[in-house]
C-alpha cells in the first residue's frame, strides 16, 4: 500500500483557502512544525516564523516535507490551485489572509509548460542568430575577396592617360601627388576623414576623385575599410568615393609631370573652349580662396570674440563681397587683413552699444567687410597681407589650386605680356612652319628656355 500524504486545510472550521500536503515520510516533529508554519487563521498567520525556531531550519523543513496550494486563487490558464513555496509567495498572490486575490499566477504544470515553451523559443532564436552571424561572416568573406581581386586588377592595369580632364580633377591630382610625396608609401586619406575635404566641398571632391579613377589616374587602395564597399543586387561591386583610401596610378613625380604637361597644353591652347575652361578654373580657385577667407572670419568671430559665426542669411552677401575683392585684385592674404579689421570694428561698435548682442555683432561684420573693402579702394592705400594663424586649417588643395591657376593662366596675364619682348600685344609669337606663319601663345620665358627645348616650363615641383 502506497503511503498517502497527510492533508491539512486552513483556516480550521472555515471555508479553506490553503491546502497543505505533508509527505508520509515526515516525522511527527516535522509534521508539527509544518502544521505550525502554515497555520492560517481568518486574521492571518497564527505564529510568526521566528517563534518556530531558526528561520533557515523552519523554511528548509517546510520545503522538504510539504507542498502548499492556494485555493482562493486559481491558475490563470487552467484554473487549478496554484502551489506556493512559502508564506510570502502566498501574500503576493492573495494578501495576508490569502483571501484577497491580488495577482495572477500559474500552477506548477502550466508554469513548467510555459518555461519549456520559452526555452524552446530562446533556443530557436539563438539558432537563428547563429545562422545569421554565419551568413554575415560568409558575406563579409566574399566581399573581402571581391574587393581584393578588384583592387589588384585596377592597380595592375596599365596607365593610358596622357592628360587630365577637368579643372577640379587637375587641382586634386596635384594635391594628391604632393600628399603622396610627403606620405611615402601610405595610401591617400579617405575624403570623410579630412576636416573639410580637398577643396572645401566634399561633393565636388568625391566627383573629382571618381573621375580621376575613371581616367585611370587614381586607384582605390586595397587597404580601404571593407565598410566602404558593397555588393549590388546584380552582384556588382560598388564603392563609396568619400570612404575609400586612394593610391596614385603613377608615382608622385610622374603624376606631377603629367599635371604640368596638362597645364602647359591648356596655357598654350587657342580658342573659345579653352578660354572658357580657364575662366572656370579661375572661378574654382577664387571660390577656394573666398571660402578660406570666410573660414578665417568665422574662426575669428567664434574663437577670439566668442560670437556666433556669420548668420546664414548673410553668407551669400559675404561670399560675394570677398569674391569682389579677390577678382578686383586683392590677394587672399589682403582679404584676410580686411576681414580682420571688419571684425575688430564690429566688436568695438558692440562695446559702445549696450543693446548689441553677439549675433548682431557677427551680422554687422558683414556690413563692415563691404565698407572696409570700399574704403581701401577709394583711398588707394596699400593693404597688408596677413597670414592666417597656425591653428587655422588651410583647405588641403588650396596650394595646388594656386599653382595650377598660375601655370595655366599666367601666360595670358596682361602684365606678363607687356613685360615680355618676344611676343605681340596679345601674347602671341609667330613661327615659320613649312614656309607658313603659325601663331602660338608665348610663355614669356627667357629666350634660352623656349618650350621646344624639351623643358617643362610650368614649374610645379
Ligand atoms: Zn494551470
Ligand atoms: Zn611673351
Amino acid at each position: 500500500m502506497v503511503a498517502e500524504p497527510t492533508v491539512l486545510q486552513f483556516p480550521h472550521g472555515e471555508e479553506p483557502v490553503l491546502q497543505v500536503e505533508v509527505a508520509p515520510d515526515a516525522t511527527a516533529d516535522d509534521l508539527a512544525l509544518v502544521h505550525r508554519y502554515w497555520d492560517l487563521t481568518a486574521y492571518g498567520w497564527r505564529y510568526k516564523v521566528r517563534e518556530l525556531g531558526s528561520t533557515l531550519t523552519v523554511l528548509s523543513t517546510v520545503a522538504a516535507h510539504s507542498r502548499a496550494f492556494l485555493l482562493s486563487v486559481g491558475c490563470s490558464l487552467c484554473g487549478e490551485p496554484i502551489e506556493i513555496a512559502n508564506r510570502s509567495a502566498g501574500t503576493v498572490l492573495a494578501g495576508p489572509t490569502l483571501t484577497e486575490p491580488r495577482a495572477t499566477g500559474l500552477c506548477s504544470a502550466c508554469q513548467e509548460h510555459h518555461t519549456a515553451v520559452k526555452e524552446q523559443q530562446q533556443r530557436l532564436a539563438a539558432q537563428q542568430t547563429e545562422q545569421e552571424k554565419r551568413k554575415a561572416k560568409e558575406a563579409e568573406q566574399e566581399l573581402r575577396e571581391r574587393v581584393a581581386g578588384w583592387t589588384t586588377r585596377e592597380r595592375e592595369a596599365p596607365c593610358v592617360a596622357r592628360t587630365v580632364d577637368g579643372n577640379a580633377e587637375l587641382v586634386l591630382l596635384l594635391a594628391l601627388a604632393e600628399r603622396a610625396r610627403a606620405g611615402r608609401s601610405k595610401p591617400l586619406p579617405a575624403l570623410s576623414s579630412m576636416e573639410s575635404g580637398w577643396t572645401g566641398d566634399v561633393e565636388r571632391d568625391a566627383k573629382a576623385l571618381s573621375s580621376l579613377r575613371e581616367q585611370g589616374l587614381l586607384v582605390v587602395d586595397a587597404q580601404s575599410p571593407l565598410s566602404a564597399f558593397q555588393l549590388g543586387n546584380e552582384g556588382g561591386l560598388m564603392y563609396v568615393p568619400a570612404e575609400v583610401l586612394w593610391s596614385l596610378k603613377l608615382d608622385p613625380d610622374a603624376t606631377v609631370d603629367l599635371v604640368a604637361e596638362t597645364c602647359l597644353r591648356r596655357a598654350t591652347s587657342i580658342g573659345q573652349q579653352p578660354a572658357a575652361e580657364i575662366a572656370s578654373l579661375s572661378r574654382l580657385v577664387t571660390t577656394l580662396e573666398a571660402n578660406h577667407v570666410i573660414d578665417y572670419l568665422n574662426s575669428l568671430l567664434t574663437k577670439k570674440y566668442g560670437y556666433p559665426p556669420v548668420p546664414e542669411a548673410r553668407e551669400v552677401e559675404l561670399f560675394d563681397t570677398i569674391i569682389d575683392g579677390i577678382t578686383g585684385g586683392y590677394t587672399a592674404g589682403q582679404m584676410i587683413a580686411i576681414v580682420w579689421r571688419a571684425a575688430d570694428s564690429a566688436a568695438a561698435w558692440k562695446e559702445r552699444n549696450a543693446r548689441m548682442g553677439p549675433p548682431e555683432a557677427s551680422s554687422a561684420t558683414v556690413t563692415m567687410v563691404r565698407k572696409k573693402l570700399d574704403d581701401a579702394r577709394e583711398r588707394r592705400q596699400p593693404v597688408p597681407e596677413y597670414e592666417p594663424p597656425r591653428w587655422m586649417s588651410v583647405p588641403a588643395a588650396l596650394g595646388a589650386a594656386r599653382q595650377v591657376l598660375e601655370a595655366v593662366e599666367g601666360p595670358r596675364r596682361r602684365d606678363r605680356i607687356s613685360a615680355c619682348n618676344q611676343c605681340d600685344i596679345n601674347g602671341f609669337v609667330s613661327d615659320e612652319v613649312d614656309g607658313r606663319e603659325v601663331a602660338s601663345r608665348c610663355l614669356h620665358l627667357p629666350a634660352a628656355r623656349r618650350p621646344d627645348d624639351d623643358h617643362v616650363p610650368a614649374d610645379l615641383n
